[in-house]
């Protein structure tokens, strides 16, 4: 028998997001905490029971009716065996059964998964990608990443984590990425990427509004700075934009040649920016797959929109009752 409602709880890196969800992938009441991904495990655990005992008594739904609580969480998860493998470089995440310690906290059964990959169950099930029986998803934000659905089912490899494109190298010797690495596709299509190329600018000299528009500290710009400094005509800020769209496009390129899906579903914050980035990107998608290849694929930008991160980690526990996994 499946039950009427899910808890979907996306822990980023900001907040921490939950929502009651019903099976049409409506959020019926939401909770949100000001814990986040990185913080140690003891604070983001006590934050998502916090969450989940909030929403069943605020919804007065009886825990009977919950199918399960989905849980989505960014980088490297093994969904499959339930933990979390590294996150933001606090080594207190490394190899974190995050799954079974909520099992046992909480009462109830959780499902544990990266959150692009919820991503791409939640476009799947509610989203642009309804009906589709092979597609990605990219989320296109602070990072860059992808999750595969394959046979209507999430494909995650053999260790949970399928769909790192954003960490393919495609520029040897290039720019360092946050991996540790040099020249990723995500150290240019990122809001990590648009930061570091916008204060290379403006350590080289360039002629550019971003050097006042820059936060003071140092840290990261923010995209829709650069998006207003190019509004502006701020030819620097246009050729940055046009940079991460081109090698987001080099990442579906990809995608489009290793998975050959029917369609391609863009999500995450960058997507606001529009054509400055959605143009560079098909065409750069174009330019780097096969000509035969190129009316194969649809690529559109997402429908769930911010609320995916919840309404995706219910609809992977909704997925899996279904296949009686949970
Ligand atoms: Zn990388």
């Amino acid at each position: 028998m499946t039950k009427p409602f899910a808890i979907g709880i996306d822990v980023g890196g900001t907040k921490i997001a939950a929502g009651l969800v019903n099976r049409a992938g409506d959020i019926l009441h939401r909770y949100t905490t000001r814990a986040h991904s990185e913080q140690q495990p003891e604070v983001v655990i006590r934050a998502i029971e916090e969450a989940y005992r909030c929403l069943v008594k605020e919804s007065r739904v009886e825990v009977t009716e919950i199918e399960a609580v989905g849980l989505g969480f960014p980088g490297n998860t093994n969904g499959p065996a339930g933990i979390v493998l590294v996150s933001s470089n606090l080594p207190a995440w490394n190899h974190f059964p995050l799954r079974d310690t909520l099992i046992e906290r909480l009462g109830v059964p959780v499902v544990l998964e990266n959150d692009t990959n919820l991503g791409a169950v939640g476009e799947h099930r509610y989203g642009a990608g309804r009906g589709v029986r092979n597609m990605g998803y990219v989320t296109f934000s602070t990072g860059y990443g992808l999750g595969i659905i394959i046979n209507n089912g999430l494909y995650v490899g053999h260790t949970g984590t399928a769909g790192e494109v954003g960490h393919a190298v495609i520029d040897i010797g290039g720019p360092p990425c946050t991996c540790g690495k040099n020249g990723c596709v995500m150290a240019y299509a990122s809001g990590v990427g648009i930061s570091r190329m916008a204060y290379e600018q403006i350590k080289a000299g360039a002629d550019t509004l971003l050097r006042q528009m820059a936060p003071p500290d140092g840290r990261r710009i923010p995209g829709e700075t650069v998006v207003a400094a190019a509004q502006q005509g701020d030819a620097v800020a246009r050729e940055i934009l046009h940079k991460a769209g081109y090698y987001g496009g080099v990442g579906l390129s990809m995608i489009v040649e290793i998975l050959n899906p029917e369609l391609i579903v863009v999500g995450g914050g960058l997507v606001r920016i529009g054509s400055l980035l959605w143009e560079p990107m098909l065409a750069a998608m174009r330019e780097h797959v096969q000509p035969e290849l190129w009316d194969s694929v649809r690529v559109v930008p997402w429908q769930v929109g911010d609320d995916l991160g919840i309404i995706g980690a219910a609809a992977k526990v909704f997925a899996d009752a279904e296949a009686h996994l949970v």
